[in-house]
């Protein structure tokens, strides 16, 4: 297993072809926009060395039977479901911001089902393909980016009647060696942190279709492969002077798209090619494990609640009994979080592959409520920072010889707490509510793996309606219902 600094000198190894304001950028890895974003991931490298979290962090491979990064491992029982739950908690609580390794530990799982069944079903040879890719990727413990979304151009129409066929990533051309893909991942986390990048289609696919059902693993370096950085609020403050209107001063996550320009992909790296009718599985499978690993936004919320029930205490509202009520409120929503990612951990169960899948229905019941309390959550946390959390003005005007007493006298909260601290923590919750941060802890929340909907389409296919109406007309004695309704 690497540690952070192992990990951090394997980046600088790539040879990334990343784009940021229009300029490429030479050295992703100290990019102050990006630097914070590698440290996140780092910390799932240094923790996997920390005793402490060695059963969380840790678990035995399946296939060598080493010891591995869970990051890495295919779940063997609802015990592995349940820990890694709690290592995307733990995770979050540390960082405060997407940590990124989650989307690739999600994307293997997924494939280890499903090159199992389309080999069941057509004779291939796809999984024994996974395996040896999945064994390189423990015995070197890589980041892999999972990239799913695609642009989609029109929505009402399927990939093959795109009138630009590369709205959806597909197949160009076959050779003997392999085959050439042309087309785009767009919102891809942690993309330029990644050693490998994994590719699966976005959504289930007809026989028209085939060119576009495709999945393989890359070199995040691979030619022909382009990232470009998307922004987030406040980014910029990362090139500032001092650190205190970053509001996190050490992690942070980030997005790209990743545009793919005639690249290679060789025979053995290749998942899926044209199995059209398993698209769909495969997209559902990872989503579902993906909505499961949102307990990292409990880990997130945790932080929230703590910076804010600090700047109840900063401000001296602390004992306030409607305050007091909506840190309580906050509590609640935020575990009720953590319910739906454990719960749909322990329903999880094995299939025919031998990997452990969660309970899909409430892996999206989960995802569901991602979609909508960290949106809650951070509007009490605004209730509580009141307006300073937006009004504060620079680090360098506090700072300045001119003006930065009249803030230290006039920004003063309760007494024993310096007028520093108090910025300090207003501007994290800026961070997770408005920031940099608020791209992972609210709008990922509401469309990543997938937008609110597609979770309510999962729902309804998968509770047994007919059932409940069976219960309750028995109970109330219906028993005459001649016909069908
Ligand atoms: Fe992991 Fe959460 Fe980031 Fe997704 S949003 S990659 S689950 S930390
Ligand atoms: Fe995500």
């Amino acid at each position: 297993m690497m540690n952070a600094s192992e990990y951090e000198a394997s980046l600088r190894k790539l040879k990334l072809n990343v784009y940021m304001f229009g300029k490429k950028v030479e050295n992703v890895v100290d990019e102050p926009i990006i630097r914070p974003s590698m440290n996140a991931v780092a910390l799932t490298y240094e923790l996997a060395h920390d005793p402490q979290y060695e059963d969380l962090m840790t678990v035995k491979s399946h296939l060598s039977g080493k010891k591995i990064n869970r990051f890495t491992h295919i779940h063997q029982s609802t015990d592995d479901l349940i820990r890694k739950t709690k290592m995307c908690r733990l995770l979050g609580s540390l960082t405060g911001c997407c940590f990124q390794r989650c989307v690739g530990m999600d994307a293997m799982n997924a494939l280890s089902i499903v090159t199992f069944d389309i080999d069941k079903k057509m004779g291939t040879e796809y999984n024994q393909r996974f395996l040896k890719y999945l064994e390189f990727i423990q015995e070197n413990d890589l980041t892999c980016d999972g990239a799913m979304t695609d642009p989609k151009g029109d929505r009402s129409l399927p990939p093959h009647k795109q009138p630009d066929p590369d709205m959806f990533l597909h197949v160009v051309k076959e050779t003997k060696d392999g085959i050439i893909v042309r087309g785009a991942k767009a919102h891809q986390t942690g993309a330029v942190n990644s050693h490998e990048i994994i590719i699966m289609p976005t959504i289930a696919m007809r026989e028209d279709d085939a060119d576009w059902a495709v999945s393989f693993a890359l070199p995040a370096d691979a030619p022909g492969i382009t990232y470009i950085m998307g922004r987030q609020s406040c980014d910029t403050r990362k090139y500032e002077d001092g650190n205190i209107d970053r509001g996190n001063v050490l992690y942070g996550g980030h997005e790209a798209l990743v545009i793919f320009d005639n690249v290679f992909v060789p025979w053995d790296r290749i998942f899926m090619y044209k199995e059209y009718e398993f698209a769909g599985k495969l997209v559902e499978n990872f989503a579902s494990y993906h909505r499961q690993s949102y307990a990292c936004k409990a880990g997130v919320g945790d932080v929230l609640i703590g910076a804010t029930q600090t700047i109840a205490e900063y401000n001296g509202a602390e004992k306030a009994s409607h305050v007091k009520d909506k840190i309580i409120e906050m509590n609640h929503l935020n575990e009720t979080l953590f319910c739906g990612s454990i719960a749909c951990a322990c329903e999880g169960g094995k299939q025919p592959s031998g990997t452990y899948l969660v309970n899909t229905l409430l892996a999206n019941i989960c995802k569901q409520n991602v979609t909508r309390f960290p949106y809650e959550i951070a509007r009490l946390a605004q209730d509580i920072a009141g307006g300073l959390m937006v009004t504060l003005p620079s680090e360098e005007d506090f700072r300045s010889p001119d003006v930065g007493h009249w803030l230290e006298k006039y920004f003063k909260g309760n007494e024993k707490v310096s007028t520093e601290n108090r910025m300090r923590i207003l501007r994290l919750i800026e961070n997770i509510t408005l920031g940099t941060a608020a791209v992972g802890y609210l709008t990922e929340s509401m469309h990543g793996a997938g937008s609110p909907q597609a979770q309510r389409i999962m729902i309804s296919r998968q509770v047994n309606l007919a059932q409940k109406q069976k219960e309750a007309k028995k109970l109330c004695g219906i028993t005459d219902e001649k016909v069908s309704l």
